[in-house]
């Protein structure tokens, strides 16, 4: 058996890359050693980010961006030396298509995460009918509800702006991001803010017009971050994770192709992993990084994991097209669509990825990646590639025209990757957290499971901890007099 570590982080993505470097970053501020190893079931790391680099393009087969204003991937970009690796969206292509009634219509300006804050373009826009529209408007006028329980994102939209908007609006722009339904994600633990305007504001609408004001004058944010919505590394976002090994190498063990497999308590107060490979590590502090439904086996025998088992995951895929760009019809003037789910397409959104974002090809090529699989519509994902590329390129005929034979397609498919924060989420992990911190001292869960979806939020679940995992260390040592090894 090896030494005592201080710390194991269990999974190399981004969550667990981030745990890592932060812990590093903490024990070298205390002038403490502490000794951390991250373990990763698969040969390499970065989990769910994964760029391919090929034929002079930079495709994304997991996410492709992160938001801008949420700063965290931001300040580990640069903490890392890459803020110059940053790239922002084509300011040339700001219109996004939505796909309703058999129609793309452009989204009327002003729309923020599928909410109107300028009432002109909306009341203008064919997306949804006339009585839609003034439902939605209704909401300047309707009581606020002040109870502070949690509802699903669906009901309350439903209930500010009316169906017609939940349905042809919200729901194909914010169920993207969790690939989810409308109707069962929880409003606490996707959009908590809307809630909060409601109750500040008595409006939805109004509470965003005030947001997007106050937003556009927030001082400090860094020039970057203030000209664009989304941001991504020029040779794709692996190069963050590429960076991160890079710093941890010399002091972090990098353990991959070794998972965690069995956990033991000792009555010291420090635990046994049992790894994939035969090996064991023994440590006083983990972080376990993995989806919930890898970490419920390993903490299953010390302690109740129903709420980690109850976390559904959809399971999603893409299809990335490199056409040859002289041959296709010269209507791409932004950066995709998306679907509202009644027009029972296959597709649920498309990106017109070489048009979003001018560094992902050489300007002979257009990449298109489709996306696949939504909450109660996952069966295509494991249709074989050829069906999967046929179903692609017919939609893509139907839809925009598209009647090319692509120079090459990549099918990616991510089984059971987007976690689902159902009604109650936030209170759940909350309950769950308290258990785990009673049953085993020490252990603590973080990353897209419970903290939220998006790259920035899974750094700042990761950091955090890590930072504890540290602290908790050097409290110990502190209290015991027990120097950390
Ligand atoms: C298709 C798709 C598109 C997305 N697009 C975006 C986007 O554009 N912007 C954005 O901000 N976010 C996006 N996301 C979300 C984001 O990618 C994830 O939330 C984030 O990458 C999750 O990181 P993580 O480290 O928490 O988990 P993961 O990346 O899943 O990493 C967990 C790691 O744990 C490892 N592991 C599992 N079990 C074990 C074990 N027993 N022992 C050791 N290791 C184990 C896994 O192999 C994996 O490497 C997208 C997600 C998907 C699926």
């Amino acid at each position: 058996m090896s030494e005592c570590q201080d710390i194991v982080i269990i999974g190399g993505g981004l969550t667990g890359l981030s745990a890592a470097y932060y812990a590093m970053e903490a024990a070298k501020a205390s002038g403490q050693h502490i000794s951390i190893t991250i373990v990763e079931k698969r040969p390499e790391l970065g989990g769910k980010i994964d760029t391919l680099r090929t034929q002079g393009c930079v495709i994304e087969k997991g996410p492709d961006s992160f938001l801008a204003r949420k700063l965290p991937m931001y300040e580990l970009a640069k903490s890392l030396g890459l803020e110059s690796e940053l790239v922002s969206t084509n300011p040339n292509a700001r219109k996004t298509y939505i796909l309703a009634n058999g129609k793309l219509h452009p989204m009327p300006a002003g729309l923020v995460l599928g909410i109107p804050t300028e009432i002109k373009p909306f009341v203008k826009s064919g997306l949804i009918s006339m009585g839609g529209k003034v439902r939605a408007l209704t909401d300047l006028v309707r009581k606020p509800r002040q109870s502070t329980e949690d509802e699903s994102l669906g009901h309350f939209l439903d209930r500010r702006l009316g169906p017609e908007v939940t349905e042809n609006i919200a729901e194909p722009l914010l169920a993207g991001i969790y690939a989810g339904d409308l109707r069962k994600l929880s409003i606490q633990a996707t959009f908590p803010q809307f809630a909060q305007l409601e109750r500040t504001h008595g409006s939805l609408i109004k509470g965003m017009m005030e947001n997007r004001k106050a937003g556009n004058s927030v001082p400090g944010l860094p020039d970057v971050v203030k000209k664009t919505t989304f941001l991504t590394f020029k040779n794709g976002l692996s190069t963050i994770v590429e960076r991160l090994q890079e710093v941890l190498l010399p002091h972090v063990q990098l353990r991959c192709s070794a998972g965690a497999s069995e956990l033991h308590k000792h009555e010291d107060g420090t635990y046994t992993l049992k790894l994939s490979d035969g090996s064991d590590i023994r440590t006083k502090q983990i972080v376990v990084t993995t989806p919930s439904y890898d970490a419920a086996p390993l903490l299953e025998p010390l302690m109740d994991v129903t709420t980690l088992e109850q976390i559904r995951n959809v399971s999603v895929a893409n299809v990335v097209s490199a056409f040859d760009r002289s041959k296709l019809p010269n209507t791409l003037d932004g950066t995709g669509f998306v679907i509202a789910r009644n027009e029972g397409r296959a597709i649920t959104a498309c990106t017109w990825t070489s048009i979003k974002w001018t560094h992902t090809s050489p300007e002979d090529t257009m990449l298109i990646r489709c996306y696949i699989g939504r909450a109660n519509d996952e069966e295509r994902v494991d249709w074989p590639d050829d069906a999967l590329k046929r179903t692609v390129r017919n939609e893509l005929k139907e839809l925009m025209n598209i009647d090319i034979e692509p120079k090459f397609m990549e099918v990616t498919r991510l089984h059971r990757s987007m976690p689902q924060y159902d009604v109650g989420h936030v209170q759940r992990i909350a309950s769950f957290r308290q258990q785990l911190s009673k049953s085993l001292p020490g252990v603590a869960v973080a990353g897209g499971a419970y903290d939220g979806v998006g790259m920035p939020d899974c750094i700042t679940s990761g950091r955090k901890a890590g930072e504890q995992a540290v602290a908790a260390l050097l409290n110990g040592s502190a209290d015991s007099d027990a120097s950390v090894s």
